[in-house]
């Protein structure tokens, strides 16, 4: 298999060599050159695998598809290694739960930090001690966050050799949980850097980091962000999962509700769905930052400013931008890269927004992919936890809530509506408190989270001291 740039750089690479990179020379995103396609007869295969081997066997089965320079032993190994019971609770991984009739809801976020990333930055942490350890080299991860990407990264890279993290994130902004989970981590190679200041100045200085191509190169700087096609490959196989589980009869249809931010998670359903997997709608769920929800309803896709950008009671889809959206767009104008260079970095890079409304390609979002939206707002999050604890007695975060939300829609008769959980509540107790005047449980191992020593260094929000930080304490061999 062979990767290509959304943009239309003609280099074509193999799986290893995007691992370690983030967006492609063109500034374009990586994909591979077709999807490999699943018939009626390999799914069926692909059930009795997940029924009978589980989902570290199902994982290896769709990954191989896409990466031919691991040895497929060592391949097997890495996801035997990632998808246990002892790190995702259960042997199911991505256990279903039902709701009413017809609507389930498919736990995504019972991994270390408790939200769907752990899904695939878990196998990442794997797959790039694997990769560092074959190539002799080391890694420093520079990253910023508000929460969620960079507790997934800290529990996913803690001790692995060839790795070291360097997270910053906005001192004082993060929930005490979220701030509780990354700076307690023991492991020398995690380094929290609090800035002071907010996440676009974390933002601004990874960025200004990354772009200064000497100091990247001499200390072999990285990221692990949601462009990352392996953290996207790696999202495709809960889609299986889940189908495998919520049907019995073959070739029957399922439509997936996604609460979504970056577009990474609803972007590996497009994934599974131009694989074969019968899903009938995709159905995109934002918070009152709804630049997706506007762009499927009218073909305009809008970034958003800092200052036009709210700051919800789901944080993680506070998005300004949707950063693998383009992936999408691409497969929309198939494969048309000097057309996706044009909308991404002419008409966005300048103006800001796009409109391809009028352009025949965009019923096609609809038509030929299956891709719905909808929006849900902070009253709508309380109603909904409160009426699917009251009707249910089950708890659901606010990401979820805006899902389920927006999941009702969009049922149709006879298609199980699968819901995707992206978090556990406790990971936004204040809004479970609000709607429900309760806190939410805390999973027993986590019980004495907030009493556990925590380490953070604080710096001003200056590149020069972040760099200076890194120097001193990066990795320079493996
Ligand atoms: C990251 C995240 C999202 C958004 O996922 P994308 O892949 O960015 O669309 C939604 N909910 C939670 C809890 C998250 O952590």
């Amino acid at each position: 298999m062979r990767y290509v740039s959304t943009r239309g750089n003609p280099e074509q690479k193999r799986f290893c060599d995007i691992l370690l990179e983030g967006l492609a020379p063109d500034g374009g995103l990586y994909l591979p050159v077709s999807y490999p396609q699943i018939d009626a007869n390999r799914l069926q295969v692909l059930r009795s695998v997940y029924a009978e081997q589980g989902y570290a066997q199902l994982a290896f089965e769709i990954l191989t598809l896409y990466i031919d320079d691991i040895p497929h032993n060592d391949l097997r190994a890495l996801c035997q290694k990632t998808y246990t019971r002892e790190v995702f609770g259960s042997a199911a991984i991505t256990p279903l739960r039902a709701l009413e009739p017809g609507v389930f809801v498919l736990a995504l976020s019972n991994g270390p930090t408790l939200a769907f990333k752990d899904l695939a930055m878990q196998l990442l942490g794997h797959l790039f001690e694997y990769e560092l350890a074959r190539r002799g080299e080391a890694l420093n991860i520079l990253g910023a966050t508000s929460g969620d990407t960079g507790s997934a990264a800290e529990y996913a890279m803690r001790g692995k050799k060839g790795v070291q993290v360097f997270m910053t994130s906005p001192h004082g902004r993060m929930s005490p949980f979220q701030q509780a989970q990354m700076f307690s981590l023991p492991e020398p190679n995690i380094h929290n850097i609090a800035i002071q200041g907010v996440f676009d100045d974390c933002q601004d200085i990874v960025k200004a980091v990354s772009a200064d191509q000497s100091f990247k190169r001499r200390y072999r700087i990285g990221t692990v962000n949601s462009i990352n096609w392996a953290r996207l490959l790696a999202q495709v196989v809960y889609y299986f999962a889940g189908y495998f589980q919520a049907t019995s009869a073959p070739q029957q249809r399922v439509s997936f509700t996604v609460p979504s931010g970056n577009f990474g998670n609803v972007c590996a359903g497009h994934v599974a769905r131009c694989m074969g997997l019968p899903i009938a709608k995709l159905v995109v769920a934002t918070n009152e930052n709804d630049v997706l929800d506007v762009f499927f309803k009218t073909g305009v896709y809008k970034l958003r400013t800092s200052e036009q950008t709210f700051e919800t009671s789901s944080p993680s889809m506070d998005i300004s931008k949707a950063s693998n959206f383009e992936r999408f767009v691409f497969d929309l104008f198939q494969g048309d890269a000097p057309r996706v260079k044009q909308l991404f970095q002419d008409e966005l890079g300048h103006s800001g927004w796009f409109d391809i409304g009028q352009d025949p390609v965009f019923s096609q979002a609809q038509g030929r992919f299956g891709f719905y939206s909808g929006r849900s707002t902070h009253a709508d999050r309380l109603r909904t936890i409160q009426d699917t604890h009251k009707r249910f007695a089950q708890i659901i975060d606010t990401h979820t809530a805006d899902g389920l939300k927006v999941a009702r829609e969009h049922l149709q008769s006879h298609e199980p509506m699968l819901v995707l959980e992206t978090a556990l509540p406790i990971k936004f107790a204040d809004t479970i408190i609000e709607a429900l005047g309760h806190p939410p449980p805390c999973p027993a191992a986590l019980a004495d989270l907030s009493q556990r020593p925590q380490r953070v260094t604080m710096l001003p929000a200056d590149v020069a001291q972040v760099k200076a930080f890194i120097e001193q304490h990066c990795s320079d061999a493996a």
